[in-house]
């Protein structure tokens, strides 16, 4: 692949494109009306501009739950989750610069078996990511596969909302924010009490003890009863203690159980009566 040919990152929402010479017309995903361009207008940038003064961190959310993300942050902020396994763990949601060091980091914690998402504005440079940590297989929804900006072999969609990924870890796309918006069922995390990774699938509050359903977070646009109830229904199955979201120090600790259930309630109340 010449040198002029790399793939072109949005500075808004932080999605890779299919490498080209020069930078896409536009950003699908931030013209949709869950996402914006920025008030600059569109703008781009690439791993080598972003590699100049920008580097992979991480940080250990719990043990065995690694934080990965970029300083100074790029776009939304966003980082990643991976549930660390010896025999290589799952890494969820992308995130836009991985660097040497950061590559060098997850193999040393077991490097990564797969890697899923919760939904579009998440995946980052998803695909760059996955040839960097050895061609590792990205399983993403039928549901979303329009939202791809970089289509890669290395990328299989599949159909329906369960994926076992392996070691007890689940993948549950209940839709919402995305049609194929998903979240992650770890037993093991939170001390075994079991933990949700739910990117803005499951959105934490500024107070850590409540959640929203968001069809557009940006734009303050709430989800409807139908994917609320669908939501519920799905994660109700599941036992989990602490929810994870996609930003650093935010999540719901303990309790989380409840605490979206009692969310949920004061959502649709709302709506009902408000
Ligand atoms: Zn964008
Ligand atoms: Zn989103």
């Amino acid at each position: 692949m010449p040198d002029t040919l790399h793939p072109w990152i949005c500075v808004t929402c932080a999605a890779e494109f299919t490498p080209s010479a020069s930078p896409p017309a536009s950003c699908p995903i931030c013209e949709d009306p869950r996402q914006y361009v920025g008030a600059n207008g569109q703008q781009w940038t690439h791993e080598a501009e972003l590699s100049k003064d920008r580097k992979t961190i991480w940080h250990e959310e719990e043990p065995g739950l690694l934080g990965i993300g970029v300083e100074p942050g790029v776009a939304i902020n966003q980082r990643a989750l991976l549930i660390e396994h010896p025999e290589g763990g799952v890494l969820f949601d992308g995130f836009p610069l991985l660097d040497e060091a950061g590559v060098a980091e997850i193999n040393r914690r077991g490097g990564v078996r797969g890697i899923v998402a919760s939904h579009p504005h998440l995946y980052g440079t998803i695909v760059t990511n996955s040839i960097k940590l050895g061609n590792v297989p990205i399983y993403l929804p039928e549901a979303d596969r329009q939202w791809l900006m970089y289509p890669h072999e290395n990328v299989q969609f599949f159909s329906g909302d369960f994926l076992d990924l392996g070691h007890g870890v689940t993948l549950h796309v209940t839709g919402g924010h995305f049609d194929g918006s998903a979240l992650v069922h770890w037993p093991e995390g939170a001390g075994g009490k079991g933990a949700l990774l739910t990117g803005d699938t499951i959105f934490t509050g500024n107070d850590k003890n409540w959640v929203s359903f968001m069809w557009s977070t940006p734009n303050r646009v709430n989800l409807g009863p139908r994917a609320i109830n669908k939501i519920i229904a799905m994660t109700e199955k599941l036992d989990y203690d602490r929810l994870h979201d996609g930003w650093w120090g935010s999540g719901v600790m303990e309790g989380a159980k409840a605490k979206v259930a009692a969310s949920a309630n004061r959502i649709l109340n709302i709506q009902q009566n408000g």
